[in-house]
């Protein structure tokens, strides 16, 4: 594999996105066969974590919906080949006239406040509409990952169900789904079932619902002796309990998640190069091709992607400050034991599909890297690299 991963680097230049379609396949897998015993899953896979419309073709193949958090990604997810009813929009703090144009297209709306609520409703009571309700469960303590808390910005809190009954039935707008997102975090199993009963318990206040989505959180770990999330044990349990709430609603109701992470993360991977090794008086900084312009999470969340030096895998070990080329403080890894680096070696950032190509930006006016897709024994170029054509696109250049 190593081998196979510096060809593409050679052959498509460095810094590049490489997927494994095979990975991405088995997790979809994975997550239908854990919730078996349901009569009716949809996962819709959050667009968000990896956008490229080759891979939301793949997941379209697979039989996925998507799940979209603006009228863009709507869009990719039509161009992909999706129908619009497999396609559920969930934005947060958009207008009412996106909402609008997302409803002409056709695709599921999620709504997450009640001012908007109230306004749609009014103009559109005949369009179904699904509500984001915020059951303030904390899950994880990362407040930068958690939404379903008090502060949050996002869904509307239980505690203003009263509100939210009054405007469904003064704009008699139709109801027909109800959908929680506590984060990206879910470890707890129980915790997940405690926010999943306030769920149950809101969904008895309507009675067109069709399905209840529970959104995600599921974590993949990223390093070793991070604990993920047992979708197993996920599966039995909220199945079981999914099962019996059908049957008390009296009606078969779909359970629906959006997964993001958990369906892209481990099937991605990112290669740099190393362009200086640097000793300075208190460590050895690793320097690449890259920066928080290709992948932010390090620095944005503190996440630690796994670094494994793919040159050089068997040399001895020794401690590294894996850091940038922009001019700001970019640091992958400090203090990383990794195999003895040399200029020009390749470094393998682990899970690199979720989170990472679609916060890249322009920054420093470097390009956006490459991404392959490996699938079926082929590499597939499914973005070039951009040029300095890119970088000037949009620009004017007025008189001055
Ligand atoms: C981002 C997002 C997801 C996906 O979350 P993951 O942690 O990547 O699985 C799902 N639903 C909504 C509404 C989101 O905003």
């Amino acid at each position: 594999m190593h081998n196979h991963l510096i060809k593409i680097a050679e052959d498509f230049g460095s810094p590049v996105y490489v997927y494994d379609a095979e990975t991405i396949i088995n997790q979809y897998n994975r997550l239908t066969n854990a919730f078996s015993k349901l009569k009716h899953l949809k996962l819709n896979y959050a667009v968000k974590a990896l956008s490229n419309i080759s891979i939301l073709k793949l997941f379209n193949c697979l039989g996925s919906g998507l799940d979209t958090v603006s009228i863009q990604e709507v869009q990719l997810g039509l161009k992909a080949g999706f129908k619009p009813e497999d396609i559920i929009y969930t934005p947060n703090g958009v207008s009412l006239k996106e909402i609008e144009i997302a409803a002409k297209l056709g695709v599921q709306i999620n709504i997450d406040n009640l001012s908007i609520l109230e306004q749609f409703g009014t103009k559109h009571p005949k369009t179904p509409v699904c509500i984001r309700i915020n059951p303030h469960v904390m899950a994880g303590g990362n407040t930068n990952i958690s939404v379903g808390h008090i502060d949050s910005k996002f869904g509307i809190s239980i505690h203003q169900i009263p509100l939210l009954l009054r405007i469904v039935e003064n704009t008699k707008m139709n109801i027909n789904g109800i959908h929680m997102h506590t984060g990206s975090d879910i470890l707890d199993i129980d915790v997940f079932l405690y926010a999943s009963e306030i769920l149950f318990e809101t969904a008895k206040n309507f009675k067109n619902l069709e399905f209840i989505d529970f959104g995600s959180g599921f974590k993949v770990p990223y390093k070793t002796g991070d604990i993920e999330t047992n979708i197993e044990e996920l599966g039995i349990k909220l199945g079981k309990r999914f099962n019996e709430f059908s049957k008390e609603y009296g009606k078969d109701l779909t359970l629906t998640f959006e997964p993001g992470k958990f369906l892209v993360s481990e099937a991605g991977v990112f290669l740099a190069k190393v362009n200086v090794v640097k000793q300075t008086t208190s460590t050895v900084f690793a320097q690449i091709d890259s920066g928080f312009n290709h992948l932010i999470r390090p620095m944005l969340y503190g996440s630690q992607h796994q670094i494994i030096n793919i040159s050089n895998p068997n040399g001895r070990e020794r401690f590294y400050s894996v850091v940038g080329y922009i001019c700001e403080t970019d640091t992958f890894a400090n203090n990383r034991r990794i195999n003895e680096i040399n200029e020009g070696d390749i470094l393998c950032f682990k899970n690199a599909g979720a989170y990472c190509y679609s916060m890249a930006s322009n920054y420093n006016s470097r390009y956006r890297p490459a991404e392959v897709l490996l699938h079926k024994g082929e590499s597939h170029l499914i973005r070039k690299r951009e040029t300095f054509d890119d970088i000037l696109n949009n620009q004017i250049e007025i008189e001055i």
